[in-house]
């Protein structure tokens, strides 16, 4: 079953460390980056578009519990209704920092 823990996996495949570090000019999304007080980004969507290529389906980005939200048909069309998932940005959020929290189910956790 593919859930948070996998959408963690298909970040850290990025050897060079998270996308949302990464300028747009190098294919990231930390322009985009926008959190609120927990650290959570507003809009996660931004973020995950630019994991396209290894996230690969848009689905996987809806928790199968999460009857609020629906599958994008593709990522260009990926918005906050096609998220369960929240994202957790910022430099302190790399594989340095293991225990840091990079992706919450908002129902499982
Ligand atoms: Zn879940």
């Amino acid at each position: 079953m593919l859930g948070a823990p996998a959408l963690g996996l298909s970040t850290n495949r990025i050897s060079t460390g998270y996308s949302f570090n990464w300028s747009t000019n190098e294919g990231g999304s930390m322009e985009f980056c926008d959190r609120n007080s927990e650290g959570f980004e507003k809009n996660a969507a931004r973020h995950f578009q630019v994991l396209s290529n290894e996230l690969r389906d848009p689905k996987i980005l809806v928790c199968p519990a999460d009857t609020s939200k629906r599958p994008a048909l593709d990522f260009r069309n990926l918005g906050l209704a096609n998220t369960s998932y929240l994202i957790r940005t910022g430099t302190n959020v790399d594989e340095l920092h293991p225990n840091e929290i990079l992706i919450r189910c908002p129902i499982h956790g």
